[in-house]
């Protein structure tokens, strides 16, 4: 987001930056251990909070020392200290990917107040893709929550915060609303977001509602237009499109591999699309607009 001007922990506090990435990865890496735990319990709809977590083979309940993100998998060999059964690497690797994704957010967004809502926005993303990967869900009661508070976002930051840090309302049809009505930041925002959904659910209800009159079957789930809601409204129309661009073109280079490795070259595997929707959407958010500015400098 280029509209941001990221400022560094050093700059506002003056800490050393190092420290800043070191406590941000650990963040994440917390972050990671509680993913885990929604990955696991949400589709099968158990509480996030209680019980606290045990070993899914021999039930007993996994001790604080041996709950270190990465470290104890590592300590423990990927084995329950009691009944030896592996552990699955899944865990510590979720953790590792929260870390250094947070890492990267914390690189481009800087210490500004949109730093936790992005680090909540990729968390969230990160859950969804592990969710999606192993039971082609996405569960209403992270993607209808993910809508709202992004609409709250939207209304709130251009009240509390100077600068902007919605990139979509300062590009038509958004900044038309500020340029000849004058309306004030916190609407242009809100109908901004409410565009972004319309565009990000709208584009991707209607591509499955195309394939199904033509092909008859489902290409899509409504999971997937829901998401789109939430990352319509909190990156805007703009970053959208990019989010399915992206998700449609390393869905089909995954789709093309998965066709090529199985031997029937006839079958129609249904790809988890919010895998590819929660990475594209990660990569809008991150470095979009540059990738905007960048194609449409070297294609027009
Ligand atoms: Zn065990």
């Amino acid at each position: 987001m280029q509209m941001i001007l990221a400022t560094s922990l050093e700059a506002v506090l003056g800490v050393p930056e190092i420290f800043a990435y070191v406590f941000v990865f650990v963040l994440g890496a917390a972050i990671g251990s509680f993913l885990n735990v929604v990955i696991y319990r949400v589709p099968n709809e158990l509480s996030v909070v209680m019980p606290n977590s045990a070993c899914p083979n021999c039930k007993s309940a996994i001790k604080p020392y041996d709950n270190i993100p990465v470290l104890s998998w590592l300590i423990l060999g990927g084995k329950c200290r009691k009944c030896k059964e592996p552990i699955a690497w899944r865990y510590p690797a979720v953790e590792l990917l929260t870390a250094l994704v947070f890492v990267l957010v914390y690189w481009q967004i800087g210490f500004t107040p949109y730093l936790g809502v992005a680090l909540a926005f990729a968390a969230t993303m990160i859950s969804l893709v592990f969710i999606d990967a192993e039971h082609m869900i996405l569960p209403n009661v992270i993607t209808y929550p993910m809508f709202i508070i992004a609409l709250v976002v939207r209304i709130v930051f251009p009240l509390v915060f100077e600068g902007n840090y919605f990139s979509d309302t300062t590009y038509g049809p958004i900044s038309y609303l500020t340029l000849y009505h004058g309306w004030p930041a916190w609407a242009v925002s809100l109908v901004g977001a409410l565009f972004g959904a319309l565009i990000g659910g709208g584009s991707l209800w209607l591509v499955g509602a195309i394939w199904k009159a033509l092909r008859g079957v489902d290409a899509m789930g409504l999971g997937d237009v829901k998401l789109l809601l939430g990352i319509g409204a909190l990156l805007g129309w703009r970053l959208t499109l990019l989010t399915i661009f992206v998700g449609a073109f390393t869905g089909a280079i995954a789709g093309a591999f998965v066709v090529m490795r199985s031997k029937d070259k006839d079958f129609q595997a249904q790809i988890p699309f919010g895998i590819f929707l929660g990475i594209g959407a990660m990569v809008a958010m991150l470095f979009g607009e540059r990738m905007i500015v960048w194609y449409l400098g070297t294609f027009s």
